[in-house]
């Protein structure tokens, strides 16, 4: 799967409709602190069906809504648009949130279930909570981490989390 183009309208910073082309290839994007760079790869991951308001640093889901600013009223809702291509056909996800409404997903203009775009993201082996998408502090609570910590960290990377439980659980009988 390719992601070729993000486009957000009342997402965090993004009061404004935005539009980024994702070319083939190593994107990188800079800016100063604050600019929003860490927003466009949570408006990725939440389109996706990112379901936790504490990894989009909020304390609810509604906090993804442009929140206004001294001269800019408040957003009553946000919209991001992702197009990708699999398989060399294009598909449109769109995941919206509205104040009090909660969130509606789209494939290709159609109202699908969240369950709908996991699954078409899963089938391409990607998503929300792919590897690939590490967010801003997590190398170094890595680096940090207690040893023991560090380790549990590792273990649920190779997937062998829980032969420990079983072991346990074993060795208790
Ligand atoms: P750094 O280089 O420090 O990591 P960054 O480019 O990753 O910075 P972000 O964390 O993406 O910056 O953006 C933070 C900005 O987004 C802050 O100015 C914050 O006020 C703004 N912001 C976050 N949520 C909202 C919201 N709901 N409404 C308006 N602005 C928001
Ligand atoms: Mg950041």
């Amino acid at each position: 799967m390719q992601i070729k183009r993000l486009r957000l309208s009342g997402f965090k910073s993004f009061v404004d409709p935005a539009d980024l082309r994702i070319e083939p290839g190593l994107t990188g994007v800079v800016g100063p602190n604050g600019c929003g760079k860490s927003n466009l790869l949570e408006a990725l991951r939440w389109t996706m069906g990112e379901n936790s308001a504490k990894s989009m640093r909020g304390a609810g889901m509604e906090d993804v809504i442009f929140a206004g600013t001294a001269t800019r009223p408040p957003r009553d809702f946000a919209e991001v648009s992702l197009l990708a291509e699999v398989n060399g056909e294009e598909t449109e996800v769109v995941r919206r949130i509205e104040r009090g409404a909660g969130s509606a997903y789209r494939i290709d203009g159609k109202d699908v279930r969240a369950k709908d775009v996991s699954l078409l993201f899963a089938d391409a082996a990607t998503g929300a909570h792919s590897p690939a998408l590490v967010s801003q502090g997590r190398i170094s609570a890595v680096i940090a981490a207690k040893p023991a910590d560090r380790r549990a960290m590792l273990e649920e990377a190779a997937g062998i989390a829980g032969l420990h439980v079983r072991r346990r659980d074993a060795e208790q009988k």
